[in-house]
């Protein structure tokens, strides 16, 4: 599920493989490890926790090879702990496995292997991966032939790298769900579970798609598939650059990327937006616009805070493209035997496109024939190379473990599809052309907001010793509350609530007095006189109130603790800004009580298990 990196060429792996594990910890992580060959040893390295934990003690042993894997766990099996962490090794300890991912017949495999005498020192699933490749090499076979009849045996998911002292001149890198690309460097080779690690030495890529298994030397590298027929690779050049990965003077990504928006959202829409005509231009969607109208209905699923953003979707294209929109969770549609067919259009929504969960909803939809839409950050990632067409956000690369600006971008690609399709269907040209308008307007509106940083700095600060709190709002802002809930939960460990804020009354009013803090999402639109009725409701019952308002909202204001205003949009764009405020309130919380912002407790960045 976290991260893998390994080194082959002629310079010391060392540095370069700290550095990538670095570069890696966004994504969350329990434990560390690093596995080293060079000509007169092998050597293992692991730590539980930090990466920088790891780098001391590496440093300690001053080791030197130009041959290394480098491994962050996120437990699945065991507990995290220096002996679960990764690499694990045979017996002689002279070969090294790093993996990613969950093998789900490791004990079947591992009572076969016992039988055999393999004696096992952790709790994992990959050590049982790590002998059966051993039992191949006993049997004489090479070590790209063991790797690839151990992994024959292997149910599940995996991104590894292996390497071993019998054969020291290459890594053996395999994937199947869990992502795994090279990076080909001038007489160096390097491999990583995500492109972040590889930048600083070489824009040139290639991905390994599931099934396929590489043979890496330090200058060319082979690739095949697990069933052992040959496969070239095409080479990609990322555009990403490492300043991109960067806290740019912030003190940690997720405020960065809160900043970011208006410019993140301002690349969403660039370049896709025809004034003239009131519609926009989605390159990925072309030729098949009349597919997705002519849909029975469209069906949106993905996880977390991607699920959020697909709700404000359906609202949106309910209302203004007209087609029947269903949103599911990814998790459920997977193993629900969902009713779906060749006249479906199903859109997957996922930051990193990587989401386990939806990665696997994709591939059952395709099976039944439907029309299956990526709406993806991570260009290259497996969903936007899976899927039949799609849509890039191009929110740039989201490092923060709690997604913020990836929200933000997915919404105004949603608008986009939607602008789409209406244009296609009823929206008149010059409503067309208002959208186009307030989307233009985007990313001075957010830049007002984030202008009121201080201000609303001080405000969550006076709330942070609440442990509950309740976000309501209703319409368009329904999601939006689900999103604020989520924020302050996954990273200042407060317990939130999400809630359409006239559901308010069927339950969770139970919960309300003078320690509860309400968040209401409260901008003027066709539900704002039922919102301020249920803000009463509230006020009855001596709740704490803070509501985001629009700008000249006097009435609320009244009524409230306090206020944050946002300035008015379109109605379908409002998720845009009613968002940030939340955002910052979750982040500047967290902040003031000392917590790890950007890697919440138990959290990975990119879901690659189900
Ligand atoms: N399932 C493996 C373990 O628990 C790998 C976890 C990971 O993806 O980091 O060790």
């Amino acid at each position: 599920m976290c991260g893998i990196v390994g080194y082959i060429g002629d310079k010391n792996c060392v540095p370069i493989l700290i550095e990538g594990l670095k570069r890696l910890e966004y994504r969350g992580y329990d434990s560390a490890g690093v596995g080293i060959i060079n000509t007169t040893e092998c050597k293992v390295v692991k730590t539980k926790g930090k990466v920088s934990e790891l780098e001391k003690l590496v440093y300690a042993e001053k080791i030197q090879s130009s041959l290394g894997i480098g491994h962050t766990r996120w437990a699945t099996h065991g507990e995290p702990s220096t002996i679960n962490a990764h690499p694990h090794l045979n017996e002689e300890k002279t070969l090294f496995l790093i993996h990613n991912g969950i093998i789900e017949n490791y004990l079947s495999l591992k009572k076969g292997l016992e039988k055999e005498g393999y004696k096992f020192n952790s709790e994992t699933d990959t050590e049982v991966l790590a002998h059966l490749i051993d039992h191949y090499l006993k049997l004489k076979h090479s070590l790209f032939q063991a790797v690839r009849y151990a992994l024959n045996e292997v149910e599940g998911t995996y991104g590894i790298c292996v390497i071993y002292k019998g054969e020291s001149d290459k890594i053996i890198a395999a994937k199947k769900g869990s992502p795994l690309v090279l990076g080909i460097g001038n007489n160096e080779n390097f491999v990583a579970s995500d492109v972040n690690a590889l930048i600083a030495h070489t824009k040139q890529v290639v991905y390994l798609e599931d099934g396929e298994i590489a043979e890496i030397f330090k200058d060319h590298f082979t690739t095949k598939t697990i069933s052992d027929e040959t496969i070239i690779k095409e080479i990609f050049q990322v555009e990403m650059g490492i300043d991109e990965i960067s806290k740019s003077g912030y003190p940690h990504f997720m405020l960065k990327e809160i900043m970011d928006q208006p410019e993140s959202i301002f690349n969403s829409l660039r370049g896709r937006l025809v004034l003239d005509e009131g519609i926009s231009k989605l390159g990925g969607l072309e030729g098949f616009e009349q597919r997705i109208l002519d849909s029975k209905r469209i069906l949106i699923t993905a996880c977390g805070t991607s699920w959020h953003a697909a709700l404000v979707g359906e609202y949106m294209l309910e209302q203004y493209a007209g087609v029947p929109v269903e949103v599911e969770y990814a998790s459920e549609f997977r193993y629900r035997n969902p009713i779906i067919d060749k006249d479906d259009t199903v859109i997957f929504i996922s930051q990193s496109g990587e989401t386990a969960d939806t990665l696997a909803a994709m591939k059952e939809a395709k099976k039944k024939g439907a029309l299956c839409i990526g709406v993806c950050n991570v260009v290259g990632s497996s969903i936007a190379r899976e899927s039949d067409a799609g849509v890039y956000i191009h929110a740039g690369p989201e490092i923060g473990v709690a997604s913020t600006k990836a929200f933000t971008s997915q919404i105004a690609v949603l608008a986009l599809i939607t602008l789409l399709l209406a244009r296609r269907k009823n929206l008149s040209l010059p409503e067309g052309q208002e959208i186009i308008a307030e989307m233009k307007k985007l990313t001075d509106k957010v830049g007002t907001i984030l202008k009121q940083n201080d201000l609303i700095k001080e405000i969550s600060e006076k709330y942070s010793n609440a442990r509950n709190f309740l976000y309501l709002g209703r319409g368009y802002n329904f999601p939006v509350a689900l999103e604020g809930a989520l924020k302050l939960k996954e990273i200042s460990y407060i317990h939130a609530e999400g809630y359409p804020a006239a559901e308010m009354k069927h339950g969770p009013i139970a919960l309300i007095d003078d320690d509860m803090p309400v968040v209401f999402i409260a901008t003027k639109d066709s539900v704002y006189d039922k919102v301020i009725s249920n803000i009463q409701e509230v006020r009855a019952r001596k709740g704490r109130i803070l509501a985001i308002v629009n700008e000249g909202d006097t009435q609320i204001e009244k009524m409230v603790d306090h206020v944050i205003k946002v300035p008015k949009t379109h109605n379908m764009l409002t998720p845009i800004l009613t968002v940030i405020p939340l955002q910052l309130i979750a982040y500047h919380i967290a902040v003031k009580k000392g917590l790890n912002v950007d890697q919440p407790r138990n959290l990975a960045k990119s879901v690659t298990v189900e």
